[in-house]
């Protein structure tokens, strides 16, 4: 399911034609949008579309094209407004200094009042901003508006700009704008950007993406936005709708279901099956996103008890059958060779329908078991990847800090040697933390161990 994060079905454009755009969006999988007011006039209507029909949401304020005009008594109003049970958020506010159609003084001095109505009515903020990154930080930063959480719609900025937005807690939207090929400084903030934390808008009715670029936007455009961001963080469009929904969800509180939100066991990323049988770890890496949020690329992953044999392989089956994925990855936010006996046990089920079979692991467990469990895997597990994370033991046991301090490492590089002799296809991987040797680490892995190397991308925040 997709949702619109940001659209204007109030402008004169949509006339008397909102039954038929809400079909259509309903059609191209839209199930929720969230219409943003620009004025009181549009606040007001954007509240009144939300009260009939139960899949748009309001967010209200007055858009800093138009600040100019507004009075004290437009404060009042859009607090009574806020009230509202489908209102969701402030906006959309902030500074436009592209076009300047109201002073930058008065925009400035508004964006501080809104953000003091956000904090009032407990709302999050939504922020158009616009060659005015600036001054926009420097009064978030002296209203302490980033504790209010939300999002900066529209973003076109760059990389260095989303990440410090995301790491002050907002989250980015991208419009249709990512769909023009010339923006490329865009494209590489959208490959790069740090987490999960982005949602997708048409901020229709204006800025419609390829195919349509020129036209009328709507709601129903917002697949097209997806498609790109998958093109470039190398997703499936399923995996951009799961994220920016939830993030939507998230952000705004909206009072909907998503099927991702019950943990989850079995979960699905591009064309592979991912189980998460265990919560437990032999490690506490300090890149593990897991201290943060729990969330990989929309699954929820906290499992409020450790799963039974019958609980994972129910959970795989409700994905669907299991030969329609390429592989099926022991990963999930814990160590599966912690549960040495049911990963044997859920991976001989596996195996006897036609699996292939991956395990993503830390590599330790050998010391944790005390005895060499390789052979014991061997014919059931086709590939394994160990995160090898650092090129010596003093190194290790800073990033991936476990009970058995500077004795892990060799432990890991063993596990490398001996997987060698009982799964077909071994690869030792490190993420790529800011000021580790990465080449030193490759080389451990390809000369010493004799393996293939993986870098994985540090999904760093700031
Ligand atoms: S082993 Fe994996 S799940 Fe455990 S702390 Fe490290 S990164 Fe996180
Ligand atoms: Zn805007
Ligand atoms: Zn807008």
């Amino acid at each position: 399911m997709f949702i619109d994060s940001h659209a204007h079905i109030f402008f004169e454009d949509f006339k008397d034609e909102v039954g038929d755009i809400l079909n259509r969006a309903k059609e191209a999988g839209v199930g929720c949008m969230i219409n943003v007011g620009t004025d009181i006039e549009s606040s007001q209507t954007v509240i009144n579309l939300a009260e009939k029909y139960p899949q748009i949401f309001a967010i209200v304020g007055i858009h800093p094209h138009e600040v100019q005009e507004m009075t004290d008594q437009d404060l009042v109003t859009l607090k009574e407004m806020a009230q509202h049970e489908k209102v969701v958020a402030i906006g959309e506010v902030g500074l436009d200094y592209y076009y300047e159609h109201s002073p930058k003084d008065i925009q400035q001095k508004r964006l501080r009042d809104f953000i003091k109505l956000a904090r009032e009515v407990k709302l999050p903020l939504v922020i158009h901003c616009r060659d005015a990154f600036e001054d926009c930080f420097r009064i978030f930063d002296e209203e302490n508006a980033w504790k209010l959480g939300g999002v900066f719609h529209c973003y076109t900025g760059d990389l260095e700009t989303a990440k410090k937005i995301i790491k002050k807690g907002f989250y980015v939207s991208f419009s249709g704008i990512i769909t023009f090929k010339k923006a490329t400084e865009l494209h590489e903030a959208v490959k790069n950007l740090p987490r999960d934390r982005y949602l997708i808008e048409t901020d229709c009715p204006f800025l419609a993406p390829e195919p349509f670029r020129g036209k009328r936007n709507e709601p129903a455009y917002v697949k097209y936005i997806a498609e790109k961001i998958a093109e470039l963080k190398s997703l499936n469009v399923s995996d951009v709708a799961r994220i920016s929904a939830r993030n939507t969800k998230d952000v705004f509180g909206l009072p909907i279901e998503l099927p991702d939100d019950v943990a989850k066991i079995a979960y699905r990323i591009r064309n592979s099956l991912y189980l998460n049988i265990t919560n437990q770890c032999t490690l506490s890496c300090v890149f593990c996103p897991k201290f943060d949020d729990w969330m990989v690329k929309g699954h929820y992953l906290k499992n409020d008890h450790e799963p039974t044999e019958e609980e994972i392989l129910k959970a795989i089956d409700d994905v669907g059958d299991v030969n329609q994925f390429q592989e099926i990855v022991f990963c999930g936010f814990g160590e599966s060779t912690l549960r040495l006996e049911l990963l044997k046990s859920v991976a001989k089920r596996l195996k006897a329908r036609g699996s292939r079979l991956r395990l993503d692991t830390e590599g330790l467990g050998n010391l944790v078991h005390r005895r060499n469990i390789l052979p014991e895997l061997a014919g059931l597990i086709d590939s394994v990847s160990v995160s090898l994370n650092a090129p010596d033991a003093k190194t290790y046991a800073k990033v991936c800090p476990s009970k058995f301090g500077e004795e892990a490492f060799p432990a890991v590089k063993a596990f490398i040697l001996e997987a060698k002799k009982h799964i077909p296809t071994v690869v030792a991987s490190a993420v790529g933390l800011p000021n580790m040797n990465i080449t030193a680490i490759q080389k451990i892995a390809e000369e010493e161990l004799g393996v293939p190397f993986r870098l994985r991308p540090y999904d760093e925040v700031g």
